[in-house]
This record gives C-alpha cells, sequence and structure tokens, in this order.
C-alpha cells in the first residue's frame, strides 16, 4: 500500500506534491494556513512568516527557479518576498496543485501503529484521525520557532525575536530609539542595516559573540551564485578559490570596526550583504561584543560596558521543531537530526517518515526540495531500494563530513548542504538504490 501524508505547503511541500501527482502517487496534504508559501508568504496568518517588508532573498534568481517552471526573465537578480511569493502561487496553479490542498488544517499529531502511521489534524474547531499512511512527508519548515539566547537579568524594554520584525515601525516603532540587534547572520545585519538609517534617528549597535565574514551579493557585476564551480571540483579547492575571492573583495572586517573571525571565510554559513559593512564603515552602525546581563532599562556587555537601551532584537536562528512528533519518532539532539541523504532515518521502523527541505543548502533551500523528492518518487515507485540500516549509517556519516566538516562546531552548523554536490549525489544514489531493487525484491 501506498498512502502518503504530507504537512506543508511551503515550497518543499509543493514541490513534492507535484512530483507525487505526476507520479501518480495518492497523498492527503494539510496546511495549516489559508495560504501556500509559508516563510515568503508575508504576513502569513499561521505567524510564522519570518519575512520584514523590505526583505529581498540571498540566493539569486538564476538559483532559486524550479527546473520545469523558470522564473520571470523581467525579474532583478535578487527579488523581493513578494515576488517569491507570487512565483509559488503561480507554480501551485500551473500545475494544478491548489484544489489538493486542504486548507486550514493543522497536523497536531503523527505516530505509528504496527507499521502504518495515522496523523491527527485539527480544522474548523474539531480534530479528525486520518491514515493509515505507509509515508509521511514532513515539510513543515525550520525557520519559524525562534532561538533565544538565556541571558541573566531582566529588561525593562522592548524584547523581540526577529521572526516577530516587520518594519522600523511594527510591531513596535523603533524610531529615535537604542536598538541592539543581537547576532551577526544574514537577518541581523539586515535588520540592523535597515534600522542603521540615520533618516529614523535611532542608535543601532550590534552585539556579536564572534566575528564572522560578510559576503557581497555581487562579485565583478555579477551575482555571487550564478556560476558555480563544477560539482566534481574538491571541496578544498572550491573553498580556497572562494576565499581568496571573498578576501579580495571584502578585506579585513576589522577595518570596518568588526570583531575578526576567528575562521575563514565559508567556514561558517555565509553571511551576506551589500549594505552592512558600508553602513558599519559609514558609522551608522555600532558594533559590541556578547551581552553578558540585563538590568531594567540597561544591557550589559562582555567588555565590562553597558547602555541604556530601549529595544532588544535577538536575530539568533531558528531550532528545529516537529511538535507532532514523539521525541522517539525525530530524535533531535543539539539542534541536529541526522538523516540519510538528509530525508530519512536509518532505523527501519522510521523509514515511513521523510524529512522535505530540512537542510540548510548553499545556495538555496527553495528548491532543494524539489530535487530531494526524485529520490522519493523513485521509492514510492519501486523504482529505487534504499540500502541497508548500517549502509545508510555509513552514508550519512560520510556526508555529513563532506558536507558540514568544514564548518566550525556549533547548533548553527548541523544541516549544511552543498546543493551541487548533493544533487551530483543524488543522482548516483539513485542509481545504485536502482540496481538494488531486483535484490530486494527477491528477498
Ligand atoms: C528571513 C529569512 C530569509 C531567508 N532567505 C533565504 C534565501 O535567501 N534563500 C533560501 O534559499 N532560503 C532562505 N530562507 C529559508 C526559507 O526557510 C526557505 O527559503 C523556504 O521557506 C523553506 O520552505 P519550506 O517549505 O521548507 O518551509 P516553510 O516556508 O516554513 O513552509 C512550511 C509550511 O508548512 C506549514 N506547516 C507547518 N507545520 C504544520 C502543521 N503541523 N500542519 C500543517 N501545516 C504545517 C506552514 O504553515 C508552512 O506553510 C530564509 C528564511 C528566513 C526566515
Amino acid at each position: 500500500m501506498t498512502n502518503v501524508l504530507i504537512i506543508g505547503a511551503g515550497c518543499s511541500g509543493f514541490t513534492t506534491a507535484k512530483r507525487l501527482k505526476e507520479e501518480g502517487i495518492a497523498f492527503d496534504w494539510f496546511e495549516m494556513s489559508d495560504r501556500i508559501g509559508g516563510n515568503w508568504a508575508y504576513g502569513n496568518p499561521n505567524g510564522r512568516s519570518a519575512a520584514y517588508a523590505s526583505l529581498h532573498i540571498d540566493t539569486s534568481k538564476f538559483r532559486l527557479q524550479f527546473e520545469d517552471f523558470p522564473c520571470p526573465t523581467d525579474w532583478p537578480d535578487f527579488p523581493h518576498h513578494s515576488l517569491i511569493d507570487g512565483y509559488f502561487n503561480a507554480y501551485v496553479d500551473h500545475f494544478g496543485l491548489r484544489p489538493l490542498i486542504r486548507f486550514h488544517s493543522e497536523v497536531k499529531r503523527v505516530w505509528q501503529e504496527g507499521t502504518d502511521w495515522f496523523a491527527e489534524v485539527e480544522a474548523a474547531g474539531t480534530t479528525q484521525r486520518h491514515g493509515p499512511y505507509s509515508h509521511v512527508v514532513i515539510a513543515n519548515g525550520h525557520h519559524w520557532s525562534p532561538n533565544v539566547p538565556e541571558i541573566p537579568g531582566s529588561f525593562s524594554g522592548v524584547e523581540m525575536h526577529a521572526r516577530d520584525y516587520r518594519t522600523p515601525f511594527d510591531p513596535v516603532d523603533l524610531r529615535g530609539k537604542t536598538v541592539v540587534v543581537v547576532g551577526l547572520g544574514n537577518t541581523a545585519v539586515d535588520i540592523a542595516s535597515e534600522l542603521g538609517q540615520r533618516s529614523l534617528g535611532t542608535r543601532l549597535i550590534v552585539s556579536a559573540r564572534r566575528g564572522v565574514w560578510v559576503l557581497p551579493k555581487y562579485f565583478n557585476g555579477k551575482p555571487s551564485d550564478k556560476t558555480p564551480l563544477p560539482a566534481w571540483m574538491p571541496g578544498w579547492l572550491k573553498r580556497r578559490l572562494a576565499q581568496g575571492a571573498v578576501r579580495r573583495a571584502v578585506g579585513n572586517m576589522e577595518d570596518y570596526g568588526l570583531p575578526r573571525p576567528d575562521h575563514k571565510p565559508l567556514e561558517a554559513h555565509p553571511t551576506v550583504s551589500s549594505e552592512f559593512l558600508l553602513r558599519c564603515g559609514n558609522g551608522d552602525i555600532e558594533v559590541k561584543p556578547n551581552v553578558t546581563g540585563k538590568e531594567g532599562d540597561q544591557l550589559l556587555f562582555a567588555d565590562g560596558s553597558r547602555e541604556k537601551v530601549d529595544a532588544l532584537i535577538y536575530a539568533t536562528g531558528y531550532r528545529l521543531s516537529f511538535p507532532f512528533l514523539s521525541p522517539e519518532d525525530a530524535p533531535v539532539t543539539a539542534n541536529h537530526l541526522p538523516l540519510f541523504k538528509r530525508m530519512v532515518q536509518p532505523d527501519p521502523r522510521l523509514q515511513g517518515l521523510w524529512f522535505m527541505g530540512l537542510a540548510q543548502p548553499l545556495p538555496t533551500l527553495v528548491n532543494f526540495a524539489e530535487q530531494q523528492s526524485k529520490l522519493f518518487a523513485a521509492l514510492l515507485t519501486g523504482r529505487y531500494a534504499l540500502p541497508e540500516p548500517a549502509e545508510m549509517q555509513r552514508i550519512l556519516e560520510a556526508d555529513e563530513a563532506t558536507h558540514k566538516g568544514h564548518y566550525y562546531a556549533s547548533q548553527r552548523h548541523t544541516i549544511q548542504v552543498d546543493f551541487d554536490l548533493y544533487c551530483h549525489d543524488l543522482k548516483a544514489e539513485i542509481a545504485a538504490g536502482a540496481r538494488r531493487v531486483p535484490a530486494q525484491r527477491a528477498a
């Protein structure tokens, strides 16, 4: 029996659904919101979109487009979130997916009885049991559950996570205020660059625990991700070439008043901004070390300084979260869930659970599940067989060493993937799995 449940209608969910539909595979598909698009649906009533009004995607249009639905040729290189949302909606309609989605339907619980999976879904005030399913596609996103550092003391000003930031006036009017943005990731540098605009009268401080390399969005006038180095090139060589290019383009971070990174370029998930370094160099943004304490309207910093502050914005990332799964079925440790080909656990009992888009691929996550779903669809249609569990575990560990071995150890880097290398390997794995089919059938 093949009957599939899909959770979520963001780009990971809808590209997987499209492939299953084309393969004639039956599925139930639940989406908690009233719309598709997940994170890219600005103001999504599910309360989980972290898109701010000024957000432009950091991935160029050349790399984010779906393989059989190119993005419009008249797009700018780094489209605004509203264009991405429009593109997603056009895709869903073009492939006739919208009628297949049950909106306003939140999957509350997924569990196993025997070898079958079941789900409890809350819709229109009632809870219903659905199933049995042979496979569950988990595409609930991993940029919605805020990671907030614990800082001793209490603060009388505004505290918020970047997920809830929309504009300098929404949800809180920050004009003329002293604001501390914690972090130096992509969202931190975007929000700091926006709030550091002199016209807002804001005093903007960025607090950073460690230095990062801030990469430009363009190299020599071209989007920096537009021309990837070939997948066959060894990772160390690619990195060495890219590191040289980064250093030539941006020089030393200390020259902009930023902390010196304790790692080389590309040994951390890249922070990309063509604006932030200029704002630091202009003196529009001040930089301070870690916030170590809160005392009424003041924040204490690791260098012993203190500042009277009106608002504290945590741009400190997200945690993996699967509220509908038991910890036994999704054993996340230190923000890490090890998965074979970043999709499925080697434990045979759990091989019905498929995690789509649960990766931090460079340069993009937008069309990543579109690629992953090729292997999943091949499995469902009998054209692919998984390796034995011990072999899955061995490949998983080797893949993790390849994809993230060069990143510094951090809960930020548990699911890093090199997109091009991943696709290259995925093709080989699908071919290897096809060769396993006759043996597994015979067994
Ligand atoms: C500020 C920001 C900037 C980003 N910039 C980039 C970028 O430049 N490039 C890039 O590639 N990626 C970027 N990302 C990553 C982004 O997460 C992905 O691009 C993309 O949104 C992932 O799609 P998804 O379908 O996996 O998850 P989501 O977009 O989060 O969609 C998940 C869907 O599942 C639904 N859902 C969740 N739980 C349930 C449930 N229990 N029941 C039913 N439905 C459920 C949600 O309502 C949602 O519709 C960025 C993320 C953030 C936060």
